[in-house]
């Protein structure tokens, strides 16, 4: 008997699909109703292959559509309740964004920002991160945010890409206990660049910065401006932002998101994936940097007038409580986070969360990377006490929203540990070999999307060649994910890792997710990752890094036990050569395993661009770790 779990919410409206699958633009046409528009479109979808332009003719503008249509009877509901990383906390009512987002968007006409110029805002995880993308957004300004951590010469990258005139940023921003500098960093990023106009400084940590004729203070710009700003009335395809993907797998690409398509895709997956309700408090730990935090903190909640928690700083800070004191505190009923932050959490034990009350739990989520079942099975039964649902909601900065996920908000769920389940409704998702030919049910192949859907980007920065040729030059009108998986009998879908980590030993091609999975349903190792380096004999051969739970020490025994679980649980092709148990794995700052540093080093090569790696150290120690073994082994 497979593991399934079934779960109802009390929603009965499976109906959505057989509409969506008789006619995928009519289902979209009626969806985006849910929105506030100007004026209606006279096309809804212009499939110019690879170009899509949804609601063509249609106008609305997202920060209308996050503000303005609550103020009659939302405007004393809650927003955001912001948690500081050193304890502070803020209540942001719609009615104080509204005002807020009003006179941001004046700030930044009185500078000179017009309707299509590009925005760089480079904030910590606090209130006024949201209030500036709206304000943009209020105005026809493209924001292009930055994640915070990011240092000068990534900004220097992206603003030189982005060619935005202003910059906000703050004096600081917290990251563990510490103060980090943004505004020297933005210094030091414009040097060079001359078309840099004014950078607005947010006085947030009230650190020492210097101050350039360039630079404003956001309090004072704020205080000499009106709090009426109408929002402009925007065509449907007009660019929303720009957001530059994790790099996980190379250089970070310049995704271009529209307005129309993009804001009806979120509104219908935020009600379908989280049931949200009224009374409802919603946390996404995502970084408003990363495109979940874009799409699922600030744009899909305030479309549906949702109150939910936005907190400043690190899982771990002070230590791994953390974020169970934040959902006790203000008593979360659905939580969204990451398979890195589930593993973290279970590499320090159960009892940490079970000595908080998480009784108002009703919705689990995870997004970002593979979830392996046995952590599936920990969050389903220590965080979520095998009552509340977990939705593994797979898409992409590329597509906007989620393609796949299990739908509570829609009808009762039949779960299974570590699948994504099936795609949402309207979306096309395939599975096919080399030549674009579907696979049959069991067997791995690449994941694409074989229909045009609202939320998809509208093509990369200024790139519309590179567009063409990073997702639609591999398979004839289809757009190619980059993503390896299959499909079970009963239809769920199964994300296997990246397509360019596909192990390939002696013919048979093995996704990363499956080893890895493998090692982890092991009690000692809580997280691994598997990448293939060149082997004579077979073509590629098996390397494996493991992360061991609190306590546990590595060794040939334990080394031996997890090559013979490997054996055994998925059959000798996949023995691998070694295995190697080190402190923490390269990251992306976005957390997302980069499996590309770990075969360089396999292999003896250059790195590569690591400019979104989080944390060198990982690399030393695991070249330490992979040293010390060949050293042994000689
Ligand atoms: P880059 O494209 O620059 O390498 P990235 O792909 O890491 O960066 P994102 O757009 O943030 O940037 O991440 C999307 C990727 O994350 C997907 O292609 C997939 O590999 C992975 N992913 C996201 N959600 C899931 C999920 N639920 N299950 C499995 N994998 C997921
Ligand atoms: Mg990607």
């Amino acid at each position: 008997m497979p593991e399934t779990y079934d779960i109802g919410l009390g929603n009965n409206n499976s109906h959505l699909r057989q509409e969506a699958d008789s006619d995928f633009v009519s289902f979209w046409d009626s969806q985006a109703r849910n929105l506030s528009w100007f004026s209606l479109w006279t096309k809804t979808l212009d499939w110019n292959p690879p170009f899509a332009r949804w609601f063509v003719g249609g106008t609305l503008n997202a920060s209308y559509n996050a503000l303005d249509i609550h103020q009659a009877s939302k405007s004393a509901k809650t927003a955001i309740l912001w948690e500081g990383e050193d304890g502070q906390s803020r209540n942001i009512t719609y009615g104080e964004l509204f005002i807020q987002v009003q006179k941001f968007a004046n700030v930044l006409k009185s500078l000179g920002v017009q309707r299509g110029d590009r925005v760089t805002i480079y904030l910590p995880m606090v209130p006024e991160l949201p209030i500036a993308m709206l304000a943009c957004a209020r105005i026809g300004a493209t924001h292009t945010v930055i994640f915070s951590g990011f240092s000068a010469a990534s900004i220097r990258d992206r603003v030189s890409d982005s060619q935005s005139k202003v910059i906000v940023t703050a004096d600081g921003g917290y990251r563990r206990g510490q103060i980090i500098n943004l505004k020297s960093m933005v210094d030091d990023a414009i040097k060079s660049l001359d078309f840099v106009n004014h950078v607005i400084v947010l006085e947030r940590a009230k650190n020492k910065i210097s101050m350039t004729p360039k630079d404003k203070l956001w309090g004072q710009l704020m205080a000499d401006v009106s709090d009426l700003c109408n929002a402009e009335e925007l065509p449907s395809d007009h660019p929303l932002y720009i957001l530059y993907t994790s790099g996980t797998t190379g250089k970070p690409k310049g995704v271009l998101h529209g307005t129309g398509g993009y804001l009806t895709h979120l509104y219908s997956t935020f009600k379908w994936a989280f049931d949200i309700k009224d009374s409802d408090i919603f946390f996404c730990t995502a970084d408003i940097g990363w495109v979940t935090g874009h799409s699922y903190v600030v744009y899909a909640p305030l479309l549906c007038g949702a109150t939910q928690v936005m907190y400043e700083g690190a899982p771990d800070f002070p230590d791994v409580s953390r974020m169970w004191q934040i959902l006790q505190k203000y008593q979360v009923t659905i939580f969204y986070t990451t398979p890195t932050a589930i593993r973290l959490f279970m590499k320090f034990g159960a009892e940490i969360p079970n000595s908080f009350d998480l009784s108002y739990l009703r919705l689990l989520g995870t997004v970002g990377e593979p979830i392996n079942p046995e952590v599936w099975r920990w969050y389903f039964k220590i965080i979520g006490k095998e009552r509340c649902p977990i939705i593994d909601t797979w898409w992409q900065t590329e597509t906007g929203g989620m393609l796949i996920s299990p739908l509570p908000g829609l009808e009762t769920v039949s779960l299974k540990p570590g699948s994504a389940g099936h795609p949402i409704p309207g979306i096309n998702i395939g599975i096919v070999d080399e030549n674009g030919n579907d696979v049959p049910a069991n067997t791995k192949g690449y994941l694409v999307v074989k229909n045009p859907w609202p939320g998809m980007l509208l093509s990369l920065w200024d790139d519309d060649e590179k567009y063409k040729t990073t997702y639609w030059s591999k398979y004839d009108g289809c757009y190619y994910s980059g993503d390896y998986a299959m499909r079970d009998d009963d239809g769920y879908l199964w994300l296997l890792g990246r397509a360019d980590d596909v192990l390939n030993v002696a013919g048979h091609r093995i996704g990363t997710a499956e080893l890895e999975s493998c090692i982890v349903s092991h009690p000692s190792v809580v997280e691994s990752a598997a990448c293939g380096i060149p082997d004579d004999v077979k073509g590629e051969t098996i390397i494996i890094f493991a992360v061991l739970r609190q306590g546990i020490l590595g060794g040939t025994k334990l080394e031996q036990e997890l090559t013979d679980k490997i054996r055994t649980d998925i059959g000798a092709i996949a023995t691998p050569k070694h295995i190697y148990f080190v402190p923490k794995l390269p990251k992306t700052r976005s957390g997302k395993i980069m499996r590309r540093l770990l075969k360089a080093i396999g292999t003896n090569e250059e790195i590569g661009d690591t400019s979104t790696l989080e944390d060198g150290s990982a690399v030393t120690q695991v070249q330490h770790a992979f040293d010390e073994v060949h050293r042994r082994t000689k």
